[in-house]
């Protein structure tokens, strides 16, 4: 996957500014020769209420988990039992319709977990210790995920994965998504990963073999255009962490789940 956009590059902010702006309570009162615009948000601050939201902790092997009692586990659960009933009305009309209902699932921190990852590298991104995280296969369920991807199969919707993992990483994306209990449709015919190497054909306008040019969306958006116009699904739901997963449409309502940790445009 590629993150472009990490907003919280601390350790480098820190680097740059100077431990004088970067120690506890630093420079935020009495600012009175502050240029015209607001300061923003303290960086420090901010990585704390990332850890009161999910409720942090190291567990006995050091691994930094959410709490399953944390404001981040309680928005999860209001936004399961909301998209729940949603797929059980639109899934009945799509098929009243003689249409085939679908739901699109993201899996980086829509399914899988990536906090760990995320607090133990100050939330910056590196192409070789992301790529060894991903491998592992042992990142832990977004609360409430793996749960809702079987309602949606129980409910006869098909349930399709639009990723931005690449090919290689698939064997480690099926194992993980396994293991916490995501056992739907685990096939290539329903996992898109991004192939730069051999794009598909219905991303020709920014991807031919070897040269890569789609934007998060245009990647995502054209998926799901191929599962609709070529495959023949009515995508009644598309969840994602980033409005990246949910912008361009195809999709007859998107579900943003929370993730305070990074952007990717
Ligand atoms: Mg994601």
């Amino acid at each position: 996957m590629h993150k472009p956009l990490r907003i919280a590059a601390i350790a480098a902010a820190c680097a740059v500014a100077g431990a004088g702006l970067c120690g506890a309570g630093a420079a935020t009162a009495g600012q009175s020769t502050a240029n015209s615009t607001h300061e923003p948000y303290n960086i420090g601050l901010l990585v704390k209420d990332i850890d009161t939201y999910y409720g942090t902790t190291a567990d006995a092997d050091g691994v930094y988990q959410a709490s399953p009692d944390s404001p981040y586990a309680k928005d999860l659960a209001r936004l399961d039992k909301a998209a729940r009933t949603y797929i059980d009305q639109a899934a009945r009309k799509a098929r009243h319709k003689g249409e085939k209902p679908a739901v699109v699932f993201d899996i980086d921190d829509t399914l899988l977990l990536s906090l760990d990852y995320e607090k133990r590298y100050n939330y910056t991104y590196n192409a070789t210790t992301w790529a060894d995280y991903v491998n592992r296969a042992d990142r832990p369920a977004v609360f409430g995920s793996p749960e809702l991807v079987r309602y949606a199969e129980k409910k006869g919707v098909a349930v399709f994965y639009n990723s931005g993992l690449s090919e290689a990483q698939r064997p480690a994306a099926v194992e993980n998504l396994k293991k916490i209990g995501a056992e739907v449709n685990l096939d290539a015919d329903h996992m898109f990963l991004k192939d730069k190497a051999n794009p598909p054909s219905y991303l020709s306008a920014c991807a031919t073999p070897g040269t890569w040019n789609c934007t998060t969306v245009q990647y995502k958006a054209g998926t799901r255009k191929h599962i609709e116009d070529d495959l023949g699904y009515e995508i009644i739901a598309n969840f994602g962490d980033q409005y990246s997963d949910l912008d361009g449409g195809y999709a007859d309502r998107t579900y943003k789940l929370p993730n305070p940790t990074y952007f990717v445009s």
